[in-house]
């Protein structure tokens, strides 16, 4: 055994032997893998292994495509071939009109990657699998692609490739413990001995969290059991001259796939359960919980009756094994939270079908420092702090549940809900509120105008297109308020503050006393990494010259890692978390400076405190920090508040706003405002696969500034010229927004990708955000926006259609 080498992964799964594999891949062969106990012996041996492209975002399915490259590769290679059913094809049924037009916006996403999914009708889903009948089936989505691998084959023909190219598999090698240095490397502790490395890699299956004690840590991963069975031949399958597709059923809540001359059909039951809480016995290796099939009765129904051959033959063989769910469905793969030079690859779920792409986008992080596609659906740092495994385990029971029932958008389902409050939550509960989920963070989405008002969330304009209207009218025509809780606040002291930020982002940004800037913090390749406000706060009793980083609530871990891993030893500089302290109150509208003159002492007036200044105060009695910076467009204050003095705060307002006709708002209102001025949401229109001219900010980058992060790379994408540009556009309908992930196309070309819409109220258009090809960049473009199936025109209008000047804001 090696006593030194640059990664050790820690798990000889699917997720382990895909990493190894792809770090060689990527030019790295100095490289091992420890392994417990023989390769695949944790879930990955008994997995019903099945490959779909289908996935619900463009990075799910361009790394599962990934995947399915790669397995046709491993599957004709005569060196060392693979078992591979690659083409059986598969069908998500679908038995309401909603689900078809979800798998319709699928169809349009796909495309953008590449990937055609086809859309079918009942009798077309029987006519490809002829043993399902077409009762209560409206019909659904068809993967060509799909199919099943050998899971055993796959990971020994990943490590035979790795271990060609220089990598080194040690089996039978428990990981005991694992100690980081004073210069960030690890020792990583086996039952054969230590092996000193750069970097761990954390691949451990069900048993992640032995793993992540090991070092400190806890990951939002939680077991379920998962059970399939095996019939004995099928005698229409011999007849069928094919082989039969693969089937999921969000119905019924089974899949299936054909296994020999039978099926395979797998259950998400309802009853379920979660696996190993309490810790799992050593000796469970190569192992599977007792079968239960009891507990699987109510969507075993669902299956007879879909596919009553079933009902005709015998059961050869059940299964039941524990699998790793998060809290979103999604794995986490990349940095590990608060770390250095750990990542993971955890949380799987379907690691068959995805893991030969999620070793691909770690292998291209740890080697490179970031992936080709924007990975921020699987990144660790999603999750922070309610990202208990017990939170995990609610959440894990939710997802199982509806395994293949897609949320539809703005729909947050009931699990673990309250993980994040403020005093002002049952308040704005008892005002009619209607919550959505932002990074844990209960935050208002509308106040809904009658208790019973509860819409069926849609890919179309509901109810709530109205309601989100009157108050997006009362901030542009009176003054609104609104909760904005766990947007993220770092607090930078130290005299080295404002060199440290300049060499972080690529623009200048403000250094006066009172002063606020907005920037741009790029990552080495010049992309797009985070967007923060700065706000520099004089001196005063409540602390020394200090900088206040803001930046959207879900990049907490996000943003404090990346700083601080660039922090330099020899810089006097300090960053401490407020975001869990402090929370956003938001008054905008012609009448908020009235407002907050009746409730704050002191010159608010134009002149005296501008748009882009920050001063500390009290509101009433309570001590708050006003900043004049608006994300509606019109004249706002953002008023950041100690959550010990948010109640009292808000009262104030309240009291102070009656006069003036101050009403709630929420974050749809705002995400509708926001369109109509060009502001850009992170990991939404801000992602890592472009840079900031491409994104259209090249008024925040001052190439003459001085040496910053991603300078060298920025230059050399400024040479080569944009691949692609963000545009504002109108689309010609008022029945449904324009969805993230949708295809922009002129024929059957695909020339862009929708990456925000809403409708704009103040203006009276239905707006997107997409990342188009430079020739369409301009205004007067005109391309077809496939709209769940639908084509519809869209052109692209200057940005800002509202206030083109932005005179409101600074009025
Ligand atoms: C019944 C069932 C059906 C499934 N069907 C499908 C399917 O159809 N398609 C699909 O894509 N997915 C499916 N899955 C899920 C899929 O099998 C898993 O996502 C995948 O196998 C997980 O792989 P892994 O490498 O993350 O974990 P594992 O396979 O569990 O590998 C982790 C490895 O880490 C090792 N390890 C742990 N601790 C240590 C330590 N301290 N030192 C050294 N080594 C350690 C373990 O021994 C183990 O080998 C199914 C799962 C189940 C249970």
């Amino acid at each position: 055994m090696k006593s030194r080498t640059k990664v050790v992964v820690i798990g000889g799964g699917i997720a382990g032997c895909s990493t190894l594999y792809h770090l060689t891949q990527e030019g790295w062969s100095d490289v091992v893998l420890v392994e417990r106990d023989e390769l695949t012996s944790g879930t990955t041996w008994h997995s019903a292994a099945q490959v779909t492209n289908f996935g619900m975002t463009q990075t799910m399915v361009g790394l599962k495509s990934h995947s399915i490259a790669l397995y046709k590769k491993l599957r004709d290679d005569p060196e060392y071939p693979v078992g591979y059913h690659h083409g059986d094809g598969g069908i998500r049924l679908a038995n309401t009109e909603a689900q078809m037009q979800g798998y319709r916006h699928f169809a349009s996403m796909a495309r953008g990657m590449g990937v055609d999914y086809e859309i079918i009708d009942a009798a077309e889903c029987a006519r490809r699998h002829p043993l399902i009948s077409t009762e209560n089936l409206l019909g659904g989505l068809w993967d060509g692609e799909d199919g099943d691998i050998d899971p055993a084959q796959l990971c020994q023909a990943l490590a035979f490739h790795a271990r060609k190219a220089g990598a080194e598999v040690y089996r039978n090698t428990p990981v005991t413990g694992l100690s980081q240095l004073k210069d960030d490397t690890w020792t990583v502790h086996t039952e054969h001995g230590d092996i000193d490395c750069d970097i761990v890699v954390n691949a451990g299956g069900y048993r992640v969290n032995e793993v992540a004690a090991m070092m400190g840590v806890q990951h939002p991963v939680a077991s379920m059991e998962h059970q399939y069975f095996i019939t004995e031949d099928i005698p229409a399958i011999a007849e069928a001259r094919h082989r039969m597709p693969l089937l999921r059923c969000p119905i019924s809540d089974y899949y299936s796939r054909q296994e020999k001359g039978g099926l395979l059909v797998g259950f998400y039951e309802q009853d379920c359960k979660t696996w190993g809480m309490d810790g799992i016995s050593p000796d469970f290796s190569n192992d599977l919980c007792p079968d239960d099939l009891d507990r699987v009765m109510d969507v075993l129904e669902g299956a007879f009756e879909r596919m009553p051959a079933l009902t005709e033959v015998g059961i050869k063989r059940v299964v039941n094994g524990p699998i790793t769910y998060t809290i979103d469905g999604a794995p986490l793969v990349g940095p590990i939270p608060g770390k250095r030079n750990a990542f993971c690859i955890i949380g799987l779920r379907a690691g068959l079908g995805e893991g030969g792409g999620h070793g691909w986008l770690l292998a291209q992080q740890i080697v490179h420092g970031e992936a080709c596609y924007d990975t921020w659906v699987i990144d660790p740092r999603r999750f922070t702090g309610h990202a208990t495994v017990e939170f995990t385990a609610v959440k894990a029971i939710e997802d199982y549940q509806n395994e293949f029932r897609f949320h539809f958008p703005h729909e947050h389902r009931p699990a673990g809900r309250n993980a994040k409050t403020t005093p002002l939550t049952p308040v704005m509960a008892a005002e009619g509120a209607e919550f959505t989920v932002v990074n844990g963070w209960e935050r208002v989405d509308y106040i809904r105008p009658s208790p019973e008002f509860r819409p069926t969330p849609s890919f179309n304009f509901d109810a709530v297109f109205d309601v989100v209207a009157a108050e997006v009218a009362n901030v542009a025509t009176n003054v609104g308020l609104a909760e904005v809780n766990g947007f993220n606040r770092i607090e930078i002291t130290g005299k080295d503050r404002h060199s440290f930020l300049d060499r972080m982002m690529c623009g200048t940004v403000t250094k006066r006393d009172g002063r606020i800037g907005l920037g741009y913090l790029l990552n080495h390749h010049g992309c797009i990494k985070a967007e923060a406000t700065v706000a520099n706060l004089p001196a005063s009793d409540r602390g020394g010259q200090r900088i206040w980083y803001g930046s959207a609530a879900a990049s907490e871990y996000h943003d404090m890692d990346w700083l601080t891993a660039h922090l330099r030893p020899d810089e006097d500089v300090q960053l401490r978390s407020l975001t869990n302290d402090q929370t956003i109150l938001v008054l905008a509208g012609p009448k908020a400076r009235t407002v907050l003159s009746a409730c704050a002492r002191g010159d608010w007036s134009a002149d005296v405190f501008p748009w882009l200044s920050v001063r500390e105060c009290c509101i009433g009695f309570a001590p708050a920090t006003i900043m004049v910076v608006s994300f509606s467009g019109e004249l706002a204050y953002e008023i950041h508040v100690p959550n010990a003095s948010l109640y009292a705060v808000y009262l104030a307002l309240r009291e102070a706003g009656k006069a003036y006709n101050l009403r709630l708002f929420g974050a749809r209102a705002v995400d509708s405002m926001r369109m109509e001025k060009g502001f850009l949401h992170w990991k939404a229109d801000l992602i890592t696969e472009f840079d900031p001219f491409e994104t259209g900010l090249s008024r925040f980058v001052k190439m003459g500034k001085g040496d910053f992060i991603g300078k060298e790379a920025l230059l050399d994408r400024q040479a080569a010229g944009p691949r692609n540009q963000l545009v504002t556009l109108k689309i010609d309908t008022t029945h449904a927004p324009a969805h993230p992930g949708a295809s922009l196309m002129q024929g059957d070309k695909v020339v862009g990708t929708v990456t925000s819409g809403e409708y704009g109220h103040r203006v009276g258009m239905n707006l997107a955000y997409a990342f188009v090809l430079p020739e369409f960049g301009n205004p007067g473009s005109a391309m077809e926006l496939d709209l769940c199936g639908d084509r519809i025109r869209a052109q692209v209008i200057e940005p800002s259609p509202y206030d083109p000047k932005f005179e409101r804001m600074r009025s």
